[in-house]
């Protein structure tokens, strides 16, 4: 078919070809707004990728301050990103400022088409701000929210039990942590030993005892057990029984044999359980310091002088063992000795966690920081 181009143009008044042409001007304008669009987000993408790794890198700095600021910057640009919401509570609540972090991880609930998972992480993150405050019971109650969004979520448990474990609820701390991944003998074993000591206090010696008894079948060396249960027998008037368990304390831990000792109020039987454990233990420096503390209090000042000296000669030179030589031989003490009877010494026993490295001179079984059971070195300073 011919189609004549002249008579087609002739039949196109002028006003249709002016509305052609603002239909053309409009084509390459939304063309052009649309490359706009494309660019600026292009931009903000950029932009909130940069900001987040620079708060990302303030976190690894530990710069908590400038963290929060930029994330706060980069949510500006995203407000849909919850994940740098949570991050930035989570900054506040390692800040200290608990009540900023649950703003923001509680205004995260509000928003609508929350998926699960999200929902689970914000009630764990909301839970830990709690547990952060002391305020166990809430706590609990969003993990327990968790939970019942996911009842295998293996964190939301141990939080549970950690909870349970900071309020000194041990009958419900045993429940959930024998519930998640990660069960720890040694810690079954002080939970069951903390129980027995609940009921100690109580008045309640059977129930203290069996539950003793399930910490040693849990870890049959559970120090703590091993005193307490010896307490439960010396109490009932069964004394041998009471002298093994803690004769067992010297044997498995000699750098807790003091704790046993102590117990023994019969200076003739201390005296002879002394003798026996140095004929088992010469040369453990533990055994040594601890039997020549005893042998002081029953002012065996020559025994204990000696073992002292022992101590010196395998190299244990603490301040506080010349210091008690000194006090001990008194006009025959060398003079390089005497300065440190005038001394103010402590006590030189030390306890250092393993895992956290917090350090005190007074017994833990729980370290007061990272929470961990059994993780003590003791050391002669
Ligand atoms: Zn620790």
């Amino acid at each position: 078919m011919n189609i004549n181009l002249g008579n087609l143009f002739s039949t196109i008044t002028a006003q249709e070809i002016a509305v052609l042409f603002i239909v053309f001007l409009m084509g390459v304008l939304v063309s052009y707004l649309w490359m706009l669009g494309k660019q600026k987000k292009e931009n903000i993408d950029k932009k909130k990728l940069e900001s987040y790794m620079k708060g990302i890198n303030y976190i690894i700095e530990d710069e908590t301050d400038k963290a929060i600021k930029e994330l706060t910057d980069t949510a500006k640009l995203d407000p849909d990103m919850i994940d740098i919401y949570l991050s930035i509570g989570n900054l506040f609540r390692k800040k200290g400022e608990i009540n900023r972090a649950l703003i923001i991880h509680k205004s995260l609930l509000a928003r609508a088409n929350l998926g699960k998972d999200k929902k689970l992480e914000i009630y764990l993150n909301i839970g830990i701000d709690y547990k952060k405050a002391g305020l166990y019971d809430r706590a609990k109650k969003y993990f327990k929210d968790a939970l019942s969004i996911n009842p295998k979520n293996n964190l939301a448990k141990r939080l549970l039990y950690e909870v349970y474990e900071d309020s000194k609820d041990w009958e419900n701390a045993l429940v959930w942590h024998k519930r998640f991944d990660g069960v720890d003998k040694h810690t079954v074993a002080h939970l069951y030993t903390e129980l027995g000591k609940d009921k100690l206090k109580e008045g309640n010696l059977e129930e203290a005892k069996k539950n003793f008894e399930k910490a040693l079948k849990e870890h049959k060396s559970c120090i703590d057990a091993l005193l307490h249960l010896g307490d439960i027998y010396f109490q009932y008037g069964k004394l041998e029984k009471a002298y093994d368990l803690w004769e067992k304390v010297c044997i498995t831990k000699p750098e807790f044999c003091d704790l046993a000792l102590n117990r023994i109020q019969d200076d003739a039987i201390l005296e002879n359980k002394l003798k026996d454990i140095l004929n088992r233990f010469p040369d453990n420096v533990f055994i040594l310091f601890f039997s020549a503390e005893a042998f002081l209090k029953l002012q065996k000042d020559q025994k204990a002088t000696s073992l002292y000296k022992t101590l010196l000669k395998k190299g244990i030179k603490s301040p506080f063992i010349l210091k008690r030589l000194a006090e001990i031989e008194k006009e025959h003490t060398p003079k390089f000795l005497k300065i440190f009877t005038s001394k103010q010494i402590v006590y030189p026993i030390r306890y250092t966690c393993t895992n956290c490295g917090h350090s005190a001179g007074k017994l833990f079984f729980r370290c007061p920081k990272c929470k961990s059971w059994d993780k003590i070195r003791v050391d002669i300073i």
